[in-house]
């Protein structure tokens, strides 16, 4: 495709949030704008298929600020302007119907991740975007009205506005890693960057032996003993830890403190996650629980006396974890000391947390361009006028349910409709 010298919008990066800008942009630009979407791989929103297991988990019907971290308190203007309901309004009418599923999630009524893609695609088409792929975008200079923005085959575009979008580290092998490399060129600085929304290791032989166990529960993610965040949901055990939503949920906690031996920018010295393998049950529920059990079987190794209320192999792990060596006595010799022990490691099961799997496993970067460097809510570049910024690259991160991409949607609206602003302001002057 010939590449058109000069545009009026630009947008570096062809993820969800570039997506959403580009065609915010173009529409609003109409016949009089040009608009170029310009990404470094083969073919744009690569990352967007492989969305809740390709089935595109888009937003959240609670999506707002208190699901997020990192700068969320400083971007809750954004959250304010653009509702879940909006975000789904703005799908209608590029012709994506969506629905709800359970929590909130909202997916695409054709299950599938694709769609959203092709509504986004054919949408910017309609308003006669460009989209320019296989262009990774190098370097880029302020001009006096515009942008420069060096293409890696040696072309060059002019833009007189710039957005960028060009997401964060997460998953390098769907998605470029360049992260903040053009907003750092343009003087914007980042915060330190964690893997998010992955599985959390632990020392390897507490888990090893249940790998592959999948069961409910509680996780609690403590720093120093104190419970900084808890989930409930379905616990992976994995070869080198824990994984599932709940746990995912607690990861960016366990990433901070592996980098930086901090949680939430507090020093702390041990990190653990905390499972509760009866959330239901009380303490004393648990205890009346395991003192029933005993008794039906008293003849039992006290290993196996779970065998009806856990997954096996994680009522083996417990009794073991709690009792040692005892756990081969049978059960008549299970004392009310030992069956408090029990019960107590049932309802706290502690795991040493020791990092996260790297960035290839995780969903999500936390950390990013800090929201104070840009204006809100129109995203403008408070260190770069006429530039725009959108999506992942900034300090904001949500819990897994849909808020990542929403927050790609809504700041990729923002920066969409703030840069085509200025430039019809402009053409009045
Ligand atoms: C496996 C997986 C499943 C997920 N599932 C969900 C889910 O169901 N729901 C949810 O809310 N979130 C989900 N997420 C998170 C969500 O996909 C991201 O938060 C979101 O896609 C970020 O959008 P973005 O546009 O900011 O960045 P990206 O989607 O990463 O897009 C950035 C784009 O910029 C391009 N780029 C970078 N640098 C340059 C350059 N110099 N020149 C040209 N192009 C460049 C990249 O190639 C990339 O295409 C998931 C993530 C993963 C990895």
């Amino acid at each position: 495709m010939a590449i058109s010298q000069k545009v009026d919008i630009a947008i570096v990066g062809g993820g969800a949030a570039g997506l959403m800008a580009a065609g915010q942009a173009a529409k609003l630009l109409g016949d009089k704008g040009a608009v170029a979407l310009l990404e470094g791989a083969p073919r744009v929103g690569k990352k967007l298929l492989a969305t809740g297991n390709g089935r595109c988990n888009l937003t959240n019907l609670d999506a707002q600020d208190r699901w997020y971290h990192g700068d969320s308190a400083l971007a809750k203007a954004v959250f304010s302007q653009f509702s879940p309901a909006d975000v789904l309004r703005e799908f209608e009418s590029m012709g994506l119907y969506c629905q709800e599923e359970e929590q909130g999630r909202v997916y695409p009524k054709n299950g599938q991740a694709s769609a959203v893609l092709d509504a986004l695609r054919l949408f910017f088409q309609k308003y006669h975007g460009q989209e320019i792929c296989d262009s990774p975008v190098t370097e880029v200079k302020k001009q006096k009205n515009g942008y420069l923005l060096s293409l890696a085959q040696g072309q060059s575009l002019w833009a007189r506005k710039l957005i960028l979008a060009q997401g964060g580290k997460a998953s390098p092998q769907i998605s470029s890693d360049q992260g903040v490399s053009l907003a750092r060129q343009l003087g914007h600085s980042e915060t330190q960057l964690f893997p998010g929304l992955v599985q959390v290791t632990v020392p390897a032989a507490l888990v090893r032996s249940l790998k592959g166990v999948r069961c409910p529960g509680k996780v609690r993610f403590l720093a120093d003993g104190h419970t900084v965040k808890e989930e409930e949901g379905e616990i992976q055990f994995t070869e080198r830890g824990l994984s599932g939503v709940c746990v995912f949920q607690l990861s960016r906690f366990a990433s901070e403190y592996a980098s930086a031996h901090t949680v939430l920018g507090n020093p702390c010295q041990k990190a653990e996650i905390a499972v509760d393998l009866f959330p239901e049950l009380s303490f004393p529920d648990v205890c009346d629980l395991i003192r029933n059990l005993s008794q039906l079987y008293p003849e039992l190794p006290m290993r196996e006396l779970l065998f009806g209320v856990l997954p096996k192999r994680v009522g083996q792990q417990v009794m073991v974890a709690a009792l040692a060596e005892k756990a081969g006595d049978s059960a008549k010799n299970l004392t009310g000391p030992l069956m408090k022990t029990v019960a107590k490691t049932a309802k706290s099961w502690i795991f040493p947390v020791t990092g996260t799997l790297s960035w290839t496993n995780a969903q999500v970067t936390a950390g990013g361009i800090p929201v104070s460097e840009v204006w809100v809510p129109s995203m403008e570049s408070r260190l770069s006028s006429g530039m725009y910024l959108a999506g992942e690259q900034l300090n904001v991160d949500g819990d897994c349910g849909g808020f990542n991409l929403h927050w790609a949607w809504i700041s990729g609206m923002a920066a969409g409709r703030s840069a085509a602003m200025a430039i019809k302001e402009e053409s009045h002057d």
